[in-house]
């Protein structure tokens, strides 16, 4: 059989591009992707252009659905473009994207980048040994600049990271108050952890990217080459002619037999069916599209498989002797602290990060201030420099919660719910107060169903043949093939709070070492 490849990969999100990179020291992998691109250069856009956008595309939440400040900024619209179309959805209540940009989701990112520990893989077939060599040449090569160590959090790469990125506005103020000694006595008795935010962001120029410079546009400017995204890694091995890359073809399904491995897919711009054969396949097109190939390729229209994200809520606060500060821009406008709850209030660790306001629209707060709009003007001069908001994550195991199935026409049938905690909130409520920050529980906002944008578990790593073929082993492999293997977050079992894409990138790059061709 004349292969295109020994190996093809679906996808050049964290998954796809942390398999290439493993793959490409013993052969050249062929990548396979949507592939979306940035459609304009940032150079070439106006103030207005960049922020507000042509088609005021960046007020859109004020007439339509809520959508986080990052995927509805003009400029980084390329990176959920298209999924409606081609990878659609029918679902009541999911509000969240996907995305078929090279780089994948990673395009937007937050760029927190943590190591699950042995605590955080509970439920897993794997260890933390099992993932450390990866996670040690990944934060070489991504270059990730470090935060403190945190509770929970094992640093196996500690002695390679880059400097941490610099505290501004009311993070600095947070963070050195929680370093007070009775202050950071207390919070521990608590089981609330502060600490500075490990960073996928160059604090000094590294493997040929350069330093991060502080502009304040990190929201408006996609592609900076500081902030990492795994469309670099995909670049790099491509211009070292040490992988294959194609993109525009959207991959539909495969069939596995003697032979190898048939992956059909359609070159979007004819509409043509091409088919590409390999040895191995391994799959890392997110945790939502990668059940929906598998699905298709076995024809399951009665298998509901389980979905999991991170619930999420958002606790607004103000830092009350800053107010009338004017907004500090710095450093990162993204967050730039982690804050963990280990408390017995709630049955898993909750992770946190926590943003100043200096990174948005002033018009995002708008209209949550219920005043006139000369007062509600006022407010926002006033107070946006004060404020920060903490978003916390919380973990996700399988159950009613979420699921999705595949329908005959190709659409996915997707169910989620919000699910509402409250407790930590409160407790965390009261904690900031005594450091100077002020928040009312009736503030706290939580996250629509499917909006974490962190999905996982749809085909689950097991030791035992499980939910009829139709989750992987612990390579990654479908129970049911055998050469075609998930790469990414569908195969996790369990879903803690911390960020998951180091994790994912780590697995891929296992899975990747492990395959014997
Ligand atoms: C606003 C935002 C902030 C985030 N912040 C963080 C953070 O701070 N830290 C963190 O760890 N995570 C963060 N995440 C989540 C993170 O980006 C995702 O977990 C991660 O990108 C998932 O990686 P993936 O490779 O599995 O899939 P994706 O990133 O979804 O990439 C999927 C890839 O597969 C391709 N593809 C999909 N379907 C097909 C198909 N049928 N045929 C061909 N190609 C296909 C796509 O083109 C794309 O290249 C954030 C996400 C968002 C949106």
């Amino acid at each position: 059989m004349n292969y295109d490849s020994d190996v093809i990969i679906v996808g050049s999100g964290p998954a796809g591009a942390a398999a290439a990179l493993q793959l490409a020291e013993k052969t050249k992998p062929l990548v396979l992707d949507v592939g979306i691109t940035a459609a304009h250069k940032t150079s070439d856009q106006s103030y207005l252009t960049e922020t507000l956008g042509t088609e005021l595309q960046g007020l859109s939440h004020i007439t339509g659905q809520y959508l986080s400040p990052k995927l509805r900024s003009p400029l980084f619209r390329y990176v959920t473009g298209h999924w409606r179309e081609l990878s659609p959805i029918r679902s009541q209540n999911f509000r969240g994207e996907l995305s078929l940009a090279m780089g994948g989701f990673a395009n937007a990112w937050g760029s927190g980048l943590y190591e699950f520990d042995d605590e955080d893989l509970r439920g897993f077939p794997i260890q933390q040994a099992d993932l450390q060599p990866y996670y040690k040449r990944l934060t070489e090569h991504i270059g990730i600049s470090g935060g403190d160590k945190l509770f929970g959090d094992s640093i196996v790469s500690d002695g390679s990271l880059l400097p941490a990125v610099p505290l501004s506005g009311p993070s600095k103020n947070l963070y050195q108050r929680s370093r007070y000694p009775r202050a950071s006595v207390s919070l521990e008795r608590k089981g609330i952890h502060i600490g500075r935010q490990r960073l996928g962001i160059l604090t000094r120029p590294h493997r040929g990217r350069p330093q991060y410079v502080f502009d304040g546009q990190d929201f408006f400017r996609p592609s900076k080459e500081s902030i990492y995204h795994p469309g670099y890694t995909i670049r790099e091995l491509q211009q070292c002619n040490k992988i294959d890359f194609k993109a525009g073809l959207l991959v539909k399904r495969f069939e596995e037999s003697a032979e190898g491995i048939a992956v059909h897919a359609v070159e979007l711009e004819t509409g043509a069916e091409e088919v590409f054969w390999t040895r191995a396949l391994l799959i890392g097109a997110g945790a939502i599209n990668t059940a929906r190939i598998v699905l298709q390729s076995f024809q399951e229209y009665a298998a509901k498989l389980p979905l999991l994200e991170n619930p999420v809520s958002f606790i607004p606060f103000v830092e009350l002797s800053a107010l009338g500060s004017p907004l500090d821009r710095s450093s990162f406008t993204g967050a730039q602290l982690a804050v963990i709850f280990d408390g017995p209030q709630h049955r898993d660790r909750v992770q946190g990060s926590f943003y100043n306001l200096s990174g948005v629209l002033q018009s995002d707060f708008f209209l949550d201030f219920p005043l006139s709009t000369r007062a509600n003007r006022y407010c926002l001069t006033n107070i946006l420099g004060a404020m920060g908001v903490l978003q916390l994550f919380y973990s996700d195991a399988p159950g009613t919660a979420g699921y999705l199935s595949l329908a005959p026409d190709g659409t996915l049938n997707v169910h989620c719910e919000q699910r509402r905690y409250g407790a930590v909130e409160k407790i965390l409520i009261k904690s900031f107060r005594a450091l100077g920050f002020w928040s009312l529980p009736f503030l706290v906002r939580y996250g629509e169903p499917g909006g974490s944008f962190h999905y996982a578990g749809t085909l689950p790593m097991s030791r035992h043949e499980t939910m009829k073929g139709l989750a992987t082993d612990p390579m990654g492999r479908l129970q049911r093939s055998r050469m075609v293997f998930a790469i990414d977050a569908s195969t996790f079992p369990l879903l803690p709070a911390k960020n998951l894409s180091l994790t994912i990138m780590a697995n891929a790059m296992r899975i990747a070492a492990k395959l014997v061709l």
